[in-house]
């Protein structure tokens, strides 16, 4: 099922009578997400991922724009009348009951045409019990279940509706840090399985990048730019988007573009074609060369982490205390002193310095 957001907004009143502004928690969102894929919705606390998933849901009504499922237009419809299906962070499940009862819950309370039989209902929920790998735990309650298996107890009653649209708002949260990998492959296996267009909200961008077949990133409640995640990665168009994926996180320095030469501080790095202006610049921390470049940094420390090494190093026009590079663990380095590095330039991202919106001049070897 294709999904499509047009124009959606969602402004709440300030209930602050100092600060008359309304929060306008989501800011005219288009986007069209393809059906059968999985989209990573992702942004820090507060950029309004979780209201464009109940305005999606139907659990918040937007304040303008539009919401279509495939062909129909379900900005009016109720969260009932929808077919989606939600998982939340905390699972939410019934304590008194067992996993068989918990994911047959919701069919019990289809009503009308959609009305099933007994039958049917068990048939539906060990099917959905397999597809979450629980069918030998069906009888067992909430309490003696793993944090991870109980979030996909709340995965198979989401699925046992077989909801046209999944929606799933930052669901690893609570489990510790093995069982959110496991978890989210487990996720990616499932969506692959059913088809079903999932949208998965987190600020973990790790997580998202994953996962996704596309992400979507926000902020203040603007879209900032969308695609595949390993192409949004490699060509940020601003500087939050370029901060934000990536880990360790990219590189950020002062420096200026003047007579058609990039500037990292007061080492010349690349040629430009691009008017004088001051800039910001961002280095991934894959791409630097450390063969006597022109770059100038100072050794504070280098980590061995088996097939590379990250060296540790300062720069007077870096933003943050240190300059993180990862090199492989077969070139030699200094142990101490200063470093001269170079820079793959697929790996060097240029914004002005005013807007923070990229430059997307050609990069060239000083010189050229
Ligand atoms: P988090 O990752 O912390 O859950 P989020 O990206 O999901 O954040 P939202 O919960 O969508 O963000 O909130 C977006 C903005 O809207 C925030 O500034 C929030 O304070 C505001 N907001 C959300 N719900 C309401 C509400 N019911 N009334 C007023 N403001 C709200």
């Amino acid at each position: 099922m294709k999904v499509a957001l047009q124009n959606l907004t969602k402004v709440f009143p300030n209930r602050n009578k100092k600060i008359k502004k309304d929060v306008v928690a989501v800011n005219d969102f288009n986007f069209e997400i393809p059906d059968g894929k999985l989209i990573g919705l992702l942004g820090p606390s507060g950029c309004g991922k979780s209201t464009t998933l109940y305005m999606i849901s139907g659990l918040e009504k937007p304040t303008r724009g539009k919401i279509f499922f495939g062909d129909d237009d379900v900005t009016e419809l109720s969260p009932e009348n929808r077919g989606v299906g939600m998982v939340f962070q905390n699972y939410a499940l019934y304590p008194h009951l067992t996993v068989k009862q918990n994911i047959l819950f919701p069919l019990q309370n289809l009503k009308g045409k959609d009305r099933l039989t007994k039958d049917e209902m068990l048939r539906r929920t060990v099917e959905a019990a397999k597809l979450v790998q629980l069918d030998e735990l069906l009888d067992r309650k909430p309490s003696e279940l793993s944090g991870g298996q109980q979030q996909r107890v709340a995965i198979a009653r989401a699925l046992v509706k077989m909801p046209r649209v999944l929606l799933l708002d930052e669901p690893l949260s609570n489990l510790d840090a093995r069982l959110r990998l496991q978890t989210r492959e487990e996720i990616r296996r499932i969506q692959r399985e059913t088809g079903i267009t999932t949208i998965f909200v987190t600020h973990d961008q790790e997580e998202a990048m994953s996962i996704s077949d596309e992400i979507v990133v926000m902020k203040d409640g603007t879209v900032q730019q969308t695609g595949a995640p390993q192409a949004v990665y490699d060509s940020p168009v601003n500087l939050f988007v370029a901060k934000f994926l990536g880990t360790p996180p990219i590189n950020v320095f002062d420096g200026k573009i003047e007579k058609g030469v990039l500037y990292i501080g007061t080492d010349a790095v690349f040629s430009i074609a691009h008017e004088d202006c001051e800039v910001t610049v961002g280095v991934r921390p894959e791409g630097f060369i450390p063969d006597g470049g022109s770059l100038s940094c100072l050794i504070e420390s280098i980590e061995v982490m088996g097939r590379d090494i990250s060296v540790v190093t300062k720069n007077p026009a870096s933003h943050n205390p240190f300059v993180r590079s990862i090199i492989a663990s077969d070139t030699s380095v200094p142990s101490s002193g200063h470093v001269g590095f170079s820079l793959k330039p697929y790996k060097v991202f240029v914004f002005r310095k005013d807007t923070e919106e990229r430059i997307f001049a050609e990069l060239m070897p000083l010189g050229k």
